[in-house]
């Protein structure tokens, strides 16, 4: 007999949401921490989309510390001297609550106490090596010799799959696999933050640009969000690109993009707080390993959950649906834990917007890291922006003329840009 039900690794937002719905149903649950707290180990930005905290959490409003609610969402194009820029504002948005502003230090170490609360044990400052296995079937969770035993494991270690990779249950990931996410954590008094942004003290802004002006060859997406009395800045950068370049530096790329004109102003006065770095998932199927064998389940950013193009980065909502889906499956199957009945957690993945997401945008990345987008078109729309606006005195042009003459100085044919146009709307 195994000394638990299960076994979680790892305490972000799949793990403690697998936990929670796993004790809630009575199962003997322990939940495996590398950090201690939770949370202390992880970053995002972070923007909790949806309202999947919900089904693990009902009554989360009274307790979830939450910084603020988008109100104000941006996605913006950044040259080096310009941002072209689309914004909305909405009531709606803000009464459906559905874009939670977080800050994963503190969100974590909540959640992990609710899987705590629930009836799971949980274990913080152990980092598991590898699973146990016995004859291909994984009896439990091994650190150096010590193993703990369970009849099934839910893995949900996130972006860096150490221990699947150390299990031989994936290989190793390449640059492809994941980009970089750097994260710069300001702060600023609650009032300037709120008269800066336009938000009252609940609500937030939140934006994430495409900065094709880093040059080099870089390809990179920004975001910045508004907590209560800080701002969250961030950048995820392509590795393989940053690798090929090999000279610049993270804190470089980090360092140009507070510089920018219009990030400046927005950050100015504040007193760097924090600064991390993490991998992000960006392969999407790819890139995904076998999400269940005889004995265990795969969640969240493990098993490559998240979706990003380029006007919303969301990981934290799929891996809180990926790991309630998780203990969903164990919990029908819980007198017979096998392959073939864990199988089934990928028919409730397939079901959910979880896999549907990542089939339908497959292939997305390749059009949100292009050069097209990152490059030809802000430096486009900026040309065609500066003819609009910029009033010189002289005869004025059709529109259908200023893109003509914007394209004939950016080198592109109108062919490039339908064919490359029709790519984005198409994979968008
Ligand atoms: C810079 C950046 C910004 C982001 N912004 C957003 C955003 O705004 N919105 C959004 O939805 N998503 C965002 N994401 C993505 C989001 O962070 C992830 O998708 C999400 O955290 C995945 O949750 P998870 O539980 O699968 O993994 P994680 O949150 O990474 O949690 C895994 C946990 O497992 C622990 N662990 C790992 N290995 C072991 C081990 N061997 N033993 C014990 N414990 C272990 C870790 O310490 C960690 O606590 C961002 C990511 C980055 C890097």
């Amino acid at each position: 007999m195994s000394e638990f039900d299960v076994a979680v690794i790892g305490a972000g937002p799949a793990g403690s949401s697998a936990a929670i719905r796993l004790a809630q149903n009575g199962m003997n649950v322990l939940l495996v921490e590398r950090g201690d707290p939770p949370g202390t180990k992880n970053v995002s930005g972070a923007v909790l989309w949806g309202n999947e905290l919900a089904k693990v959490v009902p009554d989360w409003e009274r307790s979830a510390p939450v910084e603020r609610y988008v109100t104000r969402k941006e996605v913006a194009f950044l040259t080096e001297k310009s941002k072209i820029a689309i914004s909305f504002s909405s009531e709606e948005l803000q009464n459906s609550k559905s874009g939670k502003i977080i800050v994963r230090g503190k969100f974590d170490q909540w959640l992990a106490k609710k899987a705590k609360d629930a009836g799971a044990m949980l274990v913080t400052g152990v980092t598991v090596d590898r699973l146990a296995i016995d004859n291909g079937k994984v009896i439990g969770i091994q650190q150096d010799n010590d193993v703990i035993t369970a009849d099934a494991v839910v893995v949900a270690e996130g972006a860096n799959p150490r221990v699947l990779i150390n299990s031989g249950l994936r290989p190793k990931l390449s640059d492809r696999d994941v980009a970089l996410g750097i994260k710069e954590t300001i702060k600023l008094p609650e009032n300037v933050i709120n008269e800066r942004f336009n938000v009252d003290s609940k609500s937030g802004f939140a934006s994430e640009f495409v900065l094709g002006f880093l040059d080099d060859g870089l390809l990179s997406g920004g975001f910045l969000y508004t907590n209560k009395d800080t701002v969250s800045l961030g950048i995820v950068a392509s590795l393989d690109r940053l690798r090929a370049n090999g000279v610049t530096h993270s804190y470089d790329i980090m360092g140009k993009f507070e510089e920018h004109p219009f990030i400046k102003n927005l950050i100015k006065d504040g007193i760097p707080d924090e600064y991390a770095a993490h991998l992000v998932p960006e392969g999407g199927i790819s890139s995904m390993p076998k999400l269940y064998g005889n004995g265990y389940l795969v969640a969240g950013d493990a098993a490559a959950f998240t979706f990003s193009n380029g006007m919303v980065l969301q990981g934290i909502n799929y891996a809180i649906t990926s790991g309630i889906l998780a203990a969903d499956t164990i919990i029908e199957n819980r007198n017979n834990i096998n392959e073939n009945t864990l199988a089934k957690y990928v028919d409730k993945l397939r079901e959910s917007y979880v896999l549907s997401d990542l089939y339908n945008f497959n292939g997305i990345q390749n059009v949100t890291w292009s050069d097209f987008v990152q490059k030809s078109l802000p430096t486009l729309a900026e040309s065609v922006m500066m003819s609009l606006f910029d009033e010189k005195g002289m005869p004025k042009k059709h529109l259908r003329q200023i893109v003509t003459d914007a394209m004939k100085s950016g080198h592109m044919k109108y062919s490039d840009l339908i064919t490359n146009g029709y790519r984005v709307i198409k994979r968008m």
